[in-house]
């Protein structure tokens, strides 16, 4: 029953207000919806006492406010927290929740799976299955707040939203431009743009076409500093080699006046971390608006690559700030629930069975679980 119902979340602002013009009714009723929706929290017309009782009962008659479902949920000892959410039967998306010391991120997926085939990602081995709609992506930081136990008035309990989890969100535009409008929408969840990233392997007309319609803070993964390696680690490098990449960056952050470019790079022991590479990264990057966020490779099964050693991250780490650019690691959180960078699969059906009383992890299977009081 509840598909022909029209669902209001994932609508920006100004297609609320079409809608509700389109019904009779007066534009402010969107910004009063998008007040309980993002603000509150709110699913229910019935509590959105400020809206006349007729425009309820026409709410309630024709649309919904419908939020993905949780699958599971883990928790790692890190207190970083793995939500897995269904998009069918077979198949679910996942979010990551990673608490921090003065901020707290949520990594959100844009896809249910993914078509970029990097070698190197858990997510490429399962394939591209689909979209996911401006609903699931905002619904993704609706049920992370709802599960973090927050209640209205209460302060914001995520500050930074990557959109870093399945899928390729520039190959999903169409529904991830939205999401993000709603994202940064101050009368919705009013994140500011510099606090919302969003991370593309690399599709070089679309971050043209995003520079004209968005200003998020963008990443890109970029992993080798020559077109032969690229190629071989991310294949679209094949259509869109370095050089093309580089130049569609410095046009988002000109257009954009944003401040840098932060360059992701997975440490691959013995494939593109010698400190000749880091040079020649350095090399590629130096005088522009960049920064490099170096990532220790997240094994996952089957992959046939390892992990770079510390020494050699840090040594990789000093050749490029030696070189002049801004360089940081990035520290692997949640990897004991294979929530780090990489490692997110969404095979509901496959998690709940092979999982389910395994000591490593609890896995939750009910659906829909409420988190009584949150997690500490
Ligand atoms: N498709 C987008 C969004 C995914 S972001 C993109 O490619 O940018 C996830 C980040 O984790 C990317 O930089 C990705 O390259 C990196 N990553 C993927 N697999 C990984 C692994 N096994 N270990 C560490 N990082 C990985």
């Amino acid at each position: 029953m509840s598909d022909s119902r029209i669902n209001l979340l994932g609508m920006t602002r100004p297609e609320l207000e079409a809608w509700i013009l389109e019904r009779g009714g007066k534009a402010f009723r969107a910004r009063q919806l998008f007040h309980w929706l993002y603000k509150r929290g709110e699913t229910q017309f019935e509590a959105m006492t400020d809206l006349a009782k007729s425009f309820r009962a026409q709410l309630d008659a024709e649309c919904e406010v419908r939020l993905p479902e949780i699958v599971t949920r883990q928790d790692a000892a890190d207190g970083t927290i793995k939500g897995m959410l269904r998009a069918d039967n077979a198949q679910g998306f996942e979010m990551v929740y990673i608490p921090e010391e003065g901020r707290s991120t949520l990594c959100i997926s844009s896809q249910v799976g993914c078509a970029m085939d990097c070698s190197f990602c858990s997510t490429a081995q399962q394939g591209f299955n689909r979209n996911l709609t401006a609903a699931e992506i905002v619904g993704q930081v609706f049920l992370a707040q709802k599960e973090l136990g927050f209640q209205a008035g209460d302060e914001r309990l995520i500050s930074n939203i990557v959109l870093m989890g399945m899928g390729e969100p520039l190959a999903n535009f169409r529904n991830v431009v939205p999401a993000t409008r709603i994202l940064l929408d101050d009368l919705g969840f009013d994140f500011s743009r510099r606090r919302l990233t969003l991370s593309t392997s690399g599709l070089v007309p679309q971050i043209y076409k995003l520079a004209e319609e968005s200003n998020v803070a963008l990443a890109v993964s970029l992993h080798a500093p020559d077109d032969e390696l690229r190629s071989q680690l991310v294949p679209i490098n094949k259509l869109h080699p370095i050089a093309e990449l580089l130049a569609a960056c410095w046009h988002y952050i000109d257009e954009q006046n944003g401040r840098s470019v932060t360059f992701e790079y997975v440490m691959l022991e013995g494939v593109n971390d010698s400190p000749a590479q880091a040079r020649a990264l350095a090399r590629l990057l130096r005088g522009h608006p960049a920064k490099v966020n170096l990532i220790p490779f997240n094994p996952f099964p089957g992959s046939p690559y390892r992990r770079s050693r510390p020494e050699v991250i840090r040594a990789f780490l000093d050749q490029i700030l030696q070189g002049g650019v801004m360089a940081t690691i990035r520290k692997t959180r949640g990897d004991d629930i294979d929530a780090a960078c990489g490692q997110l699969a969404g095979k509901v059906i496959d998690r709940i069975t092979s999982r389910r009383g395994s000591r490593r992890i609890a896995v939750v299977a009910e659906p829909a679980r409420p988190a009584p009081g949150g997690p500490a």
